[in-house]
């Protein structure tokens, strides 16, 4: 048994099904997307299973789940892809209100429930107060911070733990990727399995690594900036991930100035040439060119305030 569903079967909302006064909404939050239709899966199985260490995964019920042709479980949108519309919202309204097929009971679980918008919200939450009788609600989101405050307090909340790095690793390895990839992608990952996913399957990834430890490494002053926004410039396809992955080390090299014990290498290197709160105001800064790149901003600027940025906090905030 992986650790995961280990962790699931003990977990007090597993303890919840089984005495039979689960909450009938639930609100699963987590940042990886893999943790949370893992965790929704689990307990789909576990309301479901017919079986006493619920969930079995041998039973009838668990093994239709397993399979994906349970009639009674239905995901909205059936694939991950994007939010509810205002059609699908309704859609899922009138079916909440039609009896189940086979079963005792109905599931409902909404992806990306933190991208649907707020009067879609407002629509479902009805439904969710007064849920029909034997009907669960399950939303899985990646933040908190779009729900309405009026549905999370309709629902029980559950963090969902993150996935292990031994169990990220085999689903890896599951999905065809070599050792050394696993490896690379495991290290870079923050224990986000679909993060890690991402990495392992994308050819430059290596790429990507090797360009923001060369950043974090080698970048110190300003004569250097022609070379590298050259170099940065024709990586456009990768930035996000490049930031992502930069932004994974400043936060481990964080960590490590905090008394942490990291084995890391690059982490420590980077721990060693700058100081906390450079660090800190690096991590602030990244963010705030995640979402000038999301609202289409001009990539060459982007990439200008970025190594202007790695300059600037050696400056202002020197070890
Ligand atoms: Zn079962």
């Amino acid at each position: 048994m992986n650790s995961s569903l280990q962790n699931f079967k003990e977990s007090p909302v597993n303890k919840d099904i089984k005495q039979n006064k689960l909450s009938h909404s639930l609100l699963l939050i987590s940042p990886d997307n893999y943790a949370l239709e893992n965790y929704a899966k689990y307990l789909v199985m576990s309301l479901m299973c017919l079986g006493i260490d619920k969930p079995c995964g041998e039973c009838s019920e668990c093994k239709k789940i397993l399979h994906g042709n349970n009639v009674d479980v239905l995901y909205y949108p059936q694939k991950d892809a994007k939010s509810l519309n205002s059609a699908e919202i309704s859609d899922l309204i009138d079916n909440a209100f039609s009896a189940p097929y086979e079963a005792d009971k109905k599931i409902f679980v909404i992806r990306n429930a933190n991208g649907i918008d707020a009067s879609m919200q407002n629509k479902l939450l009805k439904t969710l107060e007064e849920p029909p009788h034997n009907t669960y609600f399950i939303l899985l989101a990646t933040m908190d911070n779009n729900i309405l405050p009026t549905i999370k307090s309709r629902c029980r909340i559950v963090r969902v733990p993150a996935i292990s790095l031994d169990e990220i690793k085999q689903e890896l390895i599951h999905k065809g990727v070599d050792e050394g990839t696993a490896k690379l992608a495991l290290k870079y990952c923050d224990n986000n399995c679909d993060l890690a996913l991402k990495y392992a399957t994308n050819p430059n990834f290596a790429q990507n690594v090797a360009m923001v430890e060369d950043l974090l490494k080698n970048f110190r002053k300003s004569w250097q900036m022609l070379d590298y926004s050259a170099k940065l410039y024709k990586l456009n396809e990768n930035f996000e991930d490049i930031i992502e992955i930069f932004l994974s080390v400043c936060s481990r090299a964080v960590a490590l100035l905090c008394g942490k014990k990291i084995d890391d290498n690059v982490a420590r290197n980077v721990a060693e040439n700058f100081s906390v709160d450079a660090l800190v105001n690096l991590v602030k800064g990244c963010n705030t060119l995640i979402e000038k790149r999301k609202r289409n901003c001009n990539y060459n600027s982007i990439v200008d305030s970025f190594l202007f940025m790695i300059l600037e906090v050696r400056h202002k905030w020197p070890i």
